[in-house]
């Protein structure tokens, strides 16, 4: 499809987030959450839903949910309750899902997305509480599964949903929402929005509408999509498979539709279904949920400093430029850890910069190469520190800093260690530096002559043959002032 033709539709895209929240245990079970357990092994007749058994609502879960609220904008209903919401699907043992309906715990809320002039509110229509299904193995495709197991570990897990306006008009303002909504979630304390473990789940839906129309066109739902760089794709190509069927005289239609990682395409999966299709009624075994303003006020009190304050604040109190603000305050766990290196380093002299320097670059680029989260590596701020030591203190150039870095992220060996038992110390040993001096000099005749009859960045090339041949360890300055006595 040409660009031109693209051009005459806009895309209306709206997310509908499902977020596993950090309670121990489950919503209205006391089985254990973590992940990663035994299949089957963390049931009980509550969440597997036999018989007269009855649910208990946990607490701690309704906390995290207003939390999460709160730190969206959101209204919180000083009442709201439970429905079940009925479907067979093999992952739901009691055949419901409970779920909020047309009383959520919160409505009206929003994020911001953009920078500068570009900067824009994406509406948060509701968040609701609900418990989690089960989880489906197919085994190869499931569209071609023999047979599929399932796993109850995850029923009854609390789960937020997060349904957005349809405000975002991008694939790539899509993407940009969940990284917001997913940092400040990590802000908040309430989950720890794993995509790959499942932790936090999106469907998209997206229409696409004639330029500047004011209404919307029909829209369909994307299900299975696994990572943010998904979402762009699939919205991508789904946007790009609506215009085609509109552009040949056809009709979009209302359906959920699966990503196929693989293949990326999306396929139709079934018809959208219904709200009445759910037959929504009460749940009978639940009391409504009444929530008092001074509990909610006292929620309210707990909330920590969020991305956006805490963007600010590195700005004004290290003296960063915005961009690297917020790249280091994207999750929490990054932000600390350059607080903590800016701790130990010092604020003077440009060190705030220079940290954020080595941490948006080379530590960024390690845990991406590894797709770890800081966490999870070895590296700590005293590492981190120590290296910018060695290199201010002239033991070690930039460049070899930069060549032992992963080693010291991958063994959590201090950088010291590494130079010493490498000997990869910078050479400030005057004699040692003017033999490799004199032997540039001798090797490299013509460049010599060049530099006496005047050519000054002749002493470039040398200066360089010296690093080549020091294999990057002599102290640059001393190499330049050598050389320049050497030549008179
Ligand atoms: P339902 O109750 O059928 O799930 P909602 O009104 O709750 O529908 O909307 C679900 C999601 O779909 C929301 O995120 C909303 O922003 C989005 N949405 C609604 N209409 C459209 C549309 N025409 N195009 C794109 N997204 C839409
Ligand atoms: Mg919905
Ligand atoms: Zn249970």
């Amino acid at each position: 499809m040409d660009s031109a033709t693209a051009a005459e539709f806009e895309p209306v895209i709206g997310l509908e987030v499902h977020v596993e929240l950090k309670t121990k245990s489950k919503i209205f079970c006391p089985c254990p959450t973590k992940f990663g357990a035994e299949p089957n092994t963390q049931v009980c007749p509550v969440c597997l839903g036999l018989p007269g058994v009855l649910p208990v609502l946990n607490e701690g879960a309704v906390e995290l949910a207003v939390m999460a609220a709160l730190a969206l904008n959101c209204d919180i209903r000083p009442s709201s309750r439970f429905h079940r919401k009925n479907y067979f699907y093999p992952d739901l043992p009691k055949a419901y899902q409970i779920s909020q309906y047309d009383h959520p715990l919160a409505t009206g809320g929003w994020i911001e997305v953009g920078a500068g002039a570009s900067r824009k509110r994406i509406g948060i229509k509701r968040l609701h509480l609900e418990e989690d299904a089960g989880k489906l193995m197919h085994e190869g495709s499931i569209e071609t599964a023999a047979r599929s197991l399932v796993d109850f570990n995850r029923c009854g897990v609390p789960l937020i949903e997060i349904v957005s306006e349809p405000d975002i008009s991008s694939p790539e303002e899509a993407k940009e929402y969940l990284q917001v909504l997913k940092s400040i979630l990590q802000y908040a304390g309430v989950s720890d929005c794993r995509m790959q473990e499942g932790s936090l789940r999106v469907d998209a839906n997206v229409s696409v509408r004639p330029t500047g129309s004011a209404a919307f066109g029909t829209r369909t739902e994307l299900k299975n999509i696994g990572s943010f760089r998904s979402v762009v794709r699939g919205l991508q190509y789904e946007i790009r498979r609506q215009i085609e069927v509109i552009r040949a005289g056809g009709e979009v239609l209302q359906e959920t539709r699966h990503w196929d990682e693989q293949r990326e395409v999306t396929v139709a999966l079934r018809g959208k279904e219904e709200a009445h299709d759910y037959r929504y009624f009460p749940e009978p075994d639940l009391v409504p949920l009444h929530l008092d303003r001074e509990w909610v006020e006292s929620v309210r009190l707990k909330l920590p400093e969020l991305p956006e304050a805490r963007k600010r604040r590195f700005v004004s109190d290290y003296g960063l430029p915005e961009y690297d603000a917020g790249v280091l305050t994207a999750s929490p766990s990054l932000a600390e850890f350059y607080e903590r290196c800016v701790g130990l380093y010092g604020r003077g002299e440009g060190r705030p910069k220079t940290v954020s320097n080595w941490v948006m670059g080379e530590l960024t680029r390690f845990l991406n190469a590894n797709n770890i989260e800081i966490e999870e590596a070895r590296v700590t701020p005293s590492h981190v520190v120590e290296l910018l030591r060695l290199i201010e203190g002239g033991s070690i150039s930039g460049k070899i800093a930069k060549a032992i870095f992963d080693r010291m992220c991958e063994t959590g060996e201090m950088p010291s260690q590494i130079v010493r038992r490498e000997g990869l110390g910078q050479i400030s040993d005057e004699s040692e530096i003017a033999a490799v001096v004199a032997r540039v000099i001798e090797e490299n005749p013509k460049v010599v002559g060049d530099y006496k009859s005047g050519k000054a960045q002749a002493l470039g090339y040398l200066v360089g043959q010296v690093m080549k041949a020091t294999g990057g360890r002599a102290s640059p300055g001393l190499v330049n002032r050598v050389l320049r006595e050497r030549l008179g």
